[in-house]
């Protein structure tokens, strides 16, 4: 049997200056001196992805996507060397590597590529000898030895990927928040940390809008049952564990509220109620690659209805285009656009098993006289668009109807 290995990941802000390299080497170190074994995954410095985005779109508004995985890798080739350094200056080996280096095999979707295999053998001979192996985390590489990236927030999936690879004892998430919260803590401050949170609430709020971690490493996470320590990096206090089930003493109906601001509502107007017309447009959508998120057809009673979705802002402009386009050929009337809405969602395994919670929300919103524009429902969700300028509000007395605090 190997030793006791651990993975860790440090997000950008654990490592947005000097000092905090040099205390997350401390922190790596302290691991080693107590005889495990580590691969360490780093992001990018600070905002140095963002900052590198804008570079490009300063050069070109629509950079190729391989040469965007090019540039955005090199922010973490910069974190791993560095750290490298400051953990040699305590007196300790690492070695740095690049995805390509330790063999992250990547498929050809450049800016969101998924991976293939991971050849672990290279970073098992530097922890045979005694290394303490750093990995730059979201990128990897194609079988043609092109560079590659797995999306925003990918570090996270390099760290459980190679967790589960290497079958590890642990899997630690650094962070700046000192795990998961009931609530974004600045909204609330009566947001409580959670000690525990199932696979599948993370997913749901990871998705909804909470930011902590990747989704798609918590769908890998879940897939192969890894377990994961998501913990702040300023400090040494146990931080929220993802694992596959909780158990709680007293099955709570709601886990946690999530607020997500990044979405628009397009509403197109008068569509001729007649099969075929929603496949049409939503078809067009997903050709264009716009992710739709909820969708509301309302009931016609003039042989004409009124569709409405959501997108994240994001994809707003080519949203616009597909949605104008179709609305002429659908002979629609019309499209409109809102940017001001919010969505609020309650996650939660335990409305499974209890009736009723839709309607406590519902409730909840009405007494503060917030107007719900749409609703969708899953398993273990439920969300709400309403008006942006009551979504700290809403927020506020979900918390409160469901004794989050
Ligand atoms: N640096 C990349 C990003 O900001 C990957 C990561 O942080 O996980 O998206
Ligand atoms: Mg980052």
């Amino acid at each position: 049997m190997g030793k006791h290995l651990v993975v860790q990941k440090f997000g950008g802000s654990s490592l947005a200056n000097v000092e905090r390299i040099q205390s997350v080497a401390q922190r790596v170190v302290s691991y080693k001196k107590r005889k495990r074994d580590l691969v360490v995954v780093v992001s990018a410095l600070g905002d140095t992805t963002d900052e590198l985005v804008a570079l490009a779109h300063k050069i070109n508004a629509e950079p190729p996507e391989r040469e965007m995985d090019m540039l955005l890798s090199t922010g973490e080739q910069i974190s791993v060397s560095l750290l490298a350094m400051a953990i040699h200056k305590l007196g300790f080996e690492a070695i740095s590597f690049t995805g390509a280096q330790v063999g992250i095999i990547t498929d050809t979707t450049h800016t969101r590529a998924r991976i293939i295999r991971i050849n672990t053998e290279k970073i098992r001979e530097e922890l045979r000898n005694g290394k303490i192996v750093i990995v730059a985390g979201f990128q990897g590489v194609t079988l043609n030895q092109d560079i590659t990236t797995l999306g925003r927030g990918g570090s996270d999936l390099t760290a459980v990927a190679l967790a589960k690879e290497l079958s590890a004892d642990e899997c630690e998430i650094y962070t700046d928040v000192e795990g998961i919260f009931t609530t974004d803590p600045r909204i609330e401050p009566k947001a409580r940390k959670i000690d525990a949170i199932t696979y599948d609430e993370m997913l749901e709020m990871a998705s909804l809008g909470a930011q902590v971690m990747q989704a798609r490493s918590i769908e890998v996470a879940k897939k192969f049952n890894v377990p994961i320590h998501v913990r702040s990096s300023f400090n040494t206090v146990n931080g929220t564990m993802i694992v596959k089930e909780v158990k709680r003493m007293e099955d709570a109906l709601v886990t946690g509220i999530t607020i997500n601001r990044n979405e628009a509502k397009i509403t197109i107007c008068n569509v001729p109620d007649q099969p075929g017309v929603a496949a049409k447009i939503f078809k067009e959508l997903s050709e264009g690659g716009v992710n739709v998120d909820m969708i509301v057809q309302n009931v016609s009673h003039t042989r004409k209805t009124d569709i409405s979705f959501t997108v994240s802002k994001a994809e707003l402009a080519k949203t616009r285009k597909i949605a104008r386009k179709v609305c002429r050929e659908i002979n629609a009337e019309d499209i409109l656009e809102n940017q001001g809405v919010a969505r609020v969602s309650i996650v939660g395994v335990g409305m499974k098993t209890h009736p009723g919670v839709a309607a406590r929300m519902f409730d909840a919103l009405a007494k503060h006289r917030i107007n719900i524009e749409m609703i969708s429902t899953s398993d273990i969700s439920i969300s709400c668009i309403i008006k942006k300028r009551y979504a700290e509000a809403a927020v506020k007395a979900l918390h409160e109807k469901f004794k989050l605090g």
